[in-house]
């Protein structure tokens, strides 16, 4: 189901008409709430109508559209207007963002080192793990420059569209060790480039550039597991 964040990611306000409803929830047939995934955390979103007004819960895709949950109760009819909390957005795709470049980094630093697992964090930090074995622990903590250096040359970022076949045959587009991206209805998955740097595959949302977000610092290096290192990130202070 298309998400319009991933088309128009400066839409964070939407008037739409209610499809269908149930106590707590709204169908509409399309929504400005990135729903969560990819350790991207859910929007915070909230829902007006001529009666009141509730903070959105959850938001699931069905064959028809959107269903929006709600606090309380209400059964709704009409239309309704959605509101996306903007800074919150923005400090995810800020997040989401980083967690590219430092993907990237490890990537082309460390013999193609593949994700494990990746999450952004409300508190503005993130966690990602690699398949890496031996102890790297120094030359991980040493990444924060080759990051800063991606954000000071302010990569432009741009997202379009590929077909899946196409993407998988391609070495590096798909970056998670155990996860391929879905393929989506039409075939295509959505491909999220930064400048020359980085190709990947990815449904989240992300900064116009690099140099759109704050420098960082590396917080921590764990040992999870024999194969697996994670790395917190966060703004330097
Ligand atoms: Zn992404």
């Amino acid at each position: 189901m298309h998400l319009l964040c991933q088309g128009a990611p400066q839409v964070l306000e939407l008037e739409a008409d209610v499809l269908d409803t149930r106590p707590g929830a709204v169908l509409l047939a399309q929504t400005p709430v990135f729903p969560g995934g990819g350790g991207q955390l859910p929007d915070r979103a909230s829902i007006q109508w001529s009666k009141g007004e509730a903070d959105i819960r959850v938001v699931k895709s069905d064959e028809r559209g959107w269903w929006h949950e709600f606090d309380g109760e209400a059964e709704i009819s009409g239309p309704v207007h959605v509101s996306v909390n903007a800074a919150f957005r923005r400090l995810m795709c800020e997040l989401h963002t980083l967690a590219h470049v430092t993907n990237s980094v490890v990537f082309q630093n460390f013999g193609g080192a593949l994700l494990t697992g990746a999450q952004l964090s409300a508190d503005g930090t993130f966690r990602i793990d690699f398949d890496l074995t031996g102890s790297e622990a120094d030359r991980l903590r040493a990444l924060a420059d080759p990051i800063n250096d991606v954000i000071r040359q302010d990569l432009p970022i741009r997202t379009y569209q590929m077909r899946w076949d196409e993407a998988n045959s391609v070495p590096g587009l798909f970056r998670s060790k155990s996860v391929s991206p879905p393929r989506q209805a039409d075939g295509n998955v959505r491909i999220v480039e930064i400048g020359d740097l980085d190709r990947q595959a990815c449904g989240g949302t992300h900064l116009g550039s690099t140099a759109q977000t704050r420098p960082v610092r590396i917080l921590k290096v764990d040992n999870k597991g024999r194969q697996n290192r994670r790395i917190k990130v966060g703004f330097v202070d």
